[in-house]
C-alpha cells in the first residue's frame, strides 16, 4: 500500500488534476505497415518448421525476414514470454519500452515491435491475433502486454526472502539463449530483455496503479502471428505461471507447452523492403 499523502493539496488542486492528457507520441507521422499487403499472403503459406516450447522451459528458433511465425496455444491456457533478437547481431533486440510508448501497453493486429537504440526500427509486425476480440475488460485488462518485464528469480528472491526458483521466464530464456549461442550463462543472461507477454492478461489497478494479472482468455488453437521484418532469432518461455491466474515463480500452476510455427510465403508483400536501421546520425552533438 502506498502511504497516505502528507502534503496538503493546493487550492487549485482540482483544476490541475482536471487538465486533459495528451498522447506522448502522436503517431500520425510514424510510418505504418501496409497490413492488407501482409495479410494478402496468408492464404498461401507453407509451414516450414514447428518448435515445441516445453512447460516451464524455453526454446529458440530463427525466422528469415519476409517469413511469418505463429505462437500457438496447444493444450491448455498458457502464457508465453517472448524475446526477439536480430539473428546476426543479438545486441539489436526487442525494446518493449519504446514499443509501448508508440503502440500502447498491449499490442495487437497491425502493431509493430521496435528494436533498441541505436537501431530503433520495426523488427516484427503483428499480422493476426485470434484474441483481438478481447479488447479491454472492465478492470482495464487486456492481452499481449509490453509492460510486465518477465518473471525472474531475483524478484522472487526479494519477495520470498531468499528463495531460489530456477524456472522463471528469465532463467528459461537465459538457458535457451546460452544453449543456442554457446555463450556462458552469465554472459547470455545480459542479452535477455523485457518481453512481449504473449496471451497474458494484465493491466494496472485503477486505484493504486499496480500491475495486475488475471486468468488468460487464451484457449487451444488460439494464436498470435508475426511477420519478420528482419532475420530474427526468437526465444519463448512457457511461463511457470501457466495461465497466470494466481502465481508464478513456483511449480504450483498448471502449465502447458506452446508451439511456434514458421511459415514461408510464396512471395513478399507488395512494396515491402526490410526496414533500414534508424536514420539518426548518432553524434549526440559531441
Ligand atoms: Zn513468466
Amino acid at each position: 500500500m502506498k502511504p497516505t499523502p502528507i502534503t496538503e493539496a493546493p487550492a487549485d488542486a482540482m483544476d490541475r488534476k482536471a487538465i486533459k492528457p495528451v498522447v506522448c507520441y502522436p503517431v500520425d507521422t510514424l510510418p505504418r505497415p501496409d497490413l492488407a499487403a501482409y495479410r494478402a499472403l496468408r492464404d498461401d503459406l507453407e509451414l516450414t518448421k514447428t518448435v515445441i516450447v516445453p512447460p516451464r522451459d524455453a526454446a529458440t528458433w530463427t525466422v528469415p525476414a519476409g517469413h511469418f511465425f505463429r505462437i500457438v496455444c496447444s493444450e491448455g491456457p498458457q502464457v508465453g514470454d517472448l524475446n526477439l533478437f536480430n539473428a546476426h547481431d543479438p545486441r539489436e533486440r526487442l525494446y518493449t519500452g519504446k514499443t509501448r510508448a508508440l503502440n500502447g501497453t498491449h499490442v495487437g493486429l497491425g502493431d509493430q515491435l521496435f528494436s533498441n537504440f541505436p537501431y530503433l526500427r520495426p523488427i516484427a509486425t503483428i499480422t493476426h491475433d485470434t484474441l483481438d476480440w478481447y479488447g479491454f475488460d472492465e478492470f482495464g485488462g487486456s492481452v499481449h502486454d509490453v509492460i510486465g518485464t518477465r518473471c525472474d528469480p531475483y524478484t522472487h528472491n526479494l519477495l520470498s526472502h531468499g528463495g531460489h526458483y530456477h524456472h522463471c521466464c528469465h532463467s528459461n530464456l537465459t538457458r535457451a539463449f546460452a544453449k543456442t549461442t554457446g555463450m556462458p550463462v552469465r554472459e547470455a543472461e545480459t542479452y535477455v530483455h523485457d518481453v512481449l507477454n504473449v496471451f497474458m492478461c494484465t493491466g494496472f489497478t485503477r486505484d493504486t496503479g499496480q500491475y495486475f494479472m488475471k486468468a488468460s482468455p487464451v484457449r487451444p488453437s488460439d494464436y498470435l502471428e508475426f511477420f519478420a521484418e528482419v532475420d530474427l532469432l526468437g526465444a519463448l518461455s512457457a511461463c511457470p505461471g501457466g495461465d497466470c491466474s494466481s502465481e508464478h515463480s513456483s511449480d504450483a500452476a498448471a502449465c502447458y507447452p506452446l508451439v511456434v510455427e514458421i511459415y514461408k510465403a510464396k512471395r513478399l508483400p507488395e512494396g515491402w523492403a526490410p526496414p533500414a536501421i534508424n536514420g539518426y546520425d548518432g553524434t549526440h552533438d559531441l
